[in-house]
């Protein structure tokens, strides 16, 4: 990967921290955080700014800027990636490593008594700011929200925020009308003693209003805040952006939206709070800067109630998720049944051509919108690279000689998907295969697990993990995550992993869908993950927990795991069933689609990947 030189860019940041324009005094400090003011993974261009500032692109990190230091936290997945990307004016600080400090440790260890760290408050969420400044003034080191953006200064050539076109989603995509959901929100408001609540993550007004967008890249959402009072609602977005017939569909909900526009929320947020003798109720998750403008007496906060209810999937959200699922089946299979025949017959494939084929694949499908994020196409050492991206300058071929991961997903009107199948089209070596069937132990034990309902999932992650744990080895990511109905391809806010904080997560709850991905990753070697998106379903066990209630999961994704990386003699006959009726369903499933397409290649491919073992 290529590094960008950021010489120039810090002397330009810190001439700005010695003399700030408009907020007076200097700084010391200056954080530079990754994400938007809207809690979302992926962001637009305009908002790149820790990328912009430091050259590491991935989506998750924060950067430090001091007069004499440049520091970069980020975690596991991305530290083979900032290793490449970053030059030599920046420190990566490993972050999930337990020598590593945090930002306050480090900040408060660095800083004398009397100096400033600065941040723009618009993003950083309330909940980072808050221990942050705990640890920081218990020091007497000042933190201060700086109005004026300092990258945004010293950024040339940033790219404009885009607004692109509203879509509405019917009824029947979504199951649920927009008053309905209003009125469950409004419930838990009179229970808080709240008169205002305020919606700031996209993709909960994207699931509360029905309505799509393509405002961020991968994410089919769009630019908006929602504020609720007891008797009115305010979608704040770019009026232009709204689809034709938008009255009408809001009709169909029957509810009655004050359309404002996106920069007013400030302006009527405080006109509601001055207004309202209740509290207010804004996520901990929600920016700093809008939370700061509640009095300390009003506010109330708590998780969204938009983001444990989007969780839960309605009856049509499920069917959804599980009918898009069989579609990107077909596409997967069709794509890995072509890619070993084009390796057989020596033809040129690298990870770029390969994506694009998938993706080729994939948007012939009914009801595809777009890709759920960017291909993870790993050949051979790339492989170990968790979160990869292929770009020119480190495209591998994929070849019958390496180990192959191939992490994708897809958009679609009904739903949203994400999987992971791992390959070896030659001869794997006995210490892959060992590896894969461990990982394939540790994805079964998870998938076949029965646990009391709203259990933590941090709680079941160790299943994924034990069969590595046995021999040493370990994966340095969490093992499951929510996945969105035609939304983001990661939400909350529940989760199963070892880093998980637990005080948000409801627990896992029936018709969540969650992912099941394991992985080992060998440095500079290989890859695995095998990833398939879970169903939460009841159990059907002697007992329930004493009445609580048994749930387990039901696999939806739809696509071959390949048997000859496995060792047989490691599975016992319970998994080596669970792998093989699994097989059973994904063929019979696919076979009539395939069929029906005609696509008597691919078919033989299915059969032949799917034997019982
Ligand atoms: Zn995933
Ligand atoms: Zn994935």
């Amino acid at each position: 990967m290529m590094k960008k030189c950021t010489t120039h860019l810090l002397r330009d940041l810190r001439s700005l921290m010695r003399q700030l324009p408009n907020n007076g005094g200097s700084i010391n400090a200056y954080i530079i955080p990754s994400d938007d003011s809207h809690q979302s993974e992926y962001i637009s261009p305009t908002d790149e700014r820790r990328s912009f500032i430091s050259g590491f692109t991935g989506s998750a990190g924060t950067a430090i800027v001091t007069d004499k230091e440049a520091l970069l936290w980020t975690d596991g997945r991305y530290h083979q990636q900032a290793e490449q990307q970053l030059d030599e004016n920046w420190t990566l600080m490993k972050d999930g490593l337990p020598t590593t400090p945090t930002m306050s440790s480090w900040l408060v260890n660095h800083l004398s008594a009397g100096e400033r760290v600065g941040v723009d408050g618009n993003l950083l969420s309330f909940q980072t700011w808050n221990p942050l400044n705990t640890a920081l003034s218990s020091n007497d080191i000042q933190l201060s929200s700086i109005n004026d953006n300092l990258i945004d200064l010293i950024w040339k050539d940033q790219p404009a925020r885009k607004f692109n076109p509203i879509i509405n989603l019917d009824l029947e995509i979504t199951g649920k009308k927009i008053a309905d959901a209003l009125e469950l929100i409004r419930m838990q408001m009179r229970e808080k003693h709240s008169e205002v609540f305020v919606v700031t993550a996209l993709d909960e007004v994207a699931w509360l209003m029905n309505l799509r967008g393509s405002d961020i890249e991968y994410n089919p959402v769009f630019y908006s805040y929602v504020l609720l009072t007891p008797n009115e609602v305010y979608l704040f977005v770019e009026k232009n952006s709204l689809p034709t017939g938008f009255e009408e569909h809001f009709r169909k909900n029957n509810v009655s939206v004050i359309i404002e526009d996106y920069e007013n929320v400030e302006k009527v947020l405080k006109e509601l709070i001055n207004k309202s003798t209740g509290k207010v109720w804004i996520s901990p998750s929600s920016s700093y800067a809008l939370s700061a403008l509640v009095p300390e007496r009003k506010l109330h906060q708590e998780i969204s109630p938009v983001c444990v209810m989007k969780s839960i999937k309605n009856a049509t959200e499920a069917k959804g998720m599980v009918d898009c699922h069989v579609r990107d089946g077909v596409a997967l299979c069709k794509y890995f049944a072509w890619l070993e025949g084009a390796l057989n017959r020596g033809e040129k494939v690298d990870e770029m051509s390969g994506a694009t084929k998938l993706q080729e694949f994939r948007s012939k499908l009914p009801k595809f919108v777009g890709l759920s994020f960017p291909t993870i196409n790993g050949s051979g050492p790339n492989g170990a690279i968790i979160h990869y991206n292929p770009a020119p300058e480190t495209n591998l071929p994929i070849t019958l000689n390496d180990m192959y991961l191939c992490d994708s997903g897809a958009q679609f009107l009904d739903g949203t998907t994400d999987v992971t199948r791992t390959w070896h089209f030659g001869q794997p070596s006995p210490y892959q295969i060992d590896c894969f069937t461990r990982v394939l132990k540790g994805q079964i034990s998870m998938g076949t697990a029965v646990f009391p309902i709203k259990v933590k999932g941090m709680f079941l992650d160790i299943l994924a993990r034990k069969s590595l744990w046995d021999v040493g080895l370990d994966y340095q990511h969490g093992t499951g995550h929510g996945i969105g109905h035609f939304l983001n391809v990661h939400e909350g806010p529940m989760g199963i992993g070892m880093y998980r904080p637990a005080v948000e997560d409801p627990g896992l709850q029936e018709n969540m869908f969650v992912s099941n991905e394991p992985g080992y990753y060998e440095k500079g070697q290989f890859g695995i993950r095998i990833e398939d998106i879970v169903q939460i379903v009841p159990a059907k066990v002697q007992n329930d927990f004493n009445g609580r209630g048994a749930l387990t999961f039901k696999t939806v994704t739809m696509c071959p795991i390949q048997t000859k990386l496995i060792n047989k003699s490691l599975l016992n006959e319970k998994e080596r069933t669970h792998l093989n009726n699994y097989h059973a369903t994904v063929r019979d499933t696919l076979k009539p689609l395939l069929e029906q397409d005609g696509d008597s290649f691919t078919l033989k491919w299915l059969e032949k990947e799917t034997e019982a073992i």
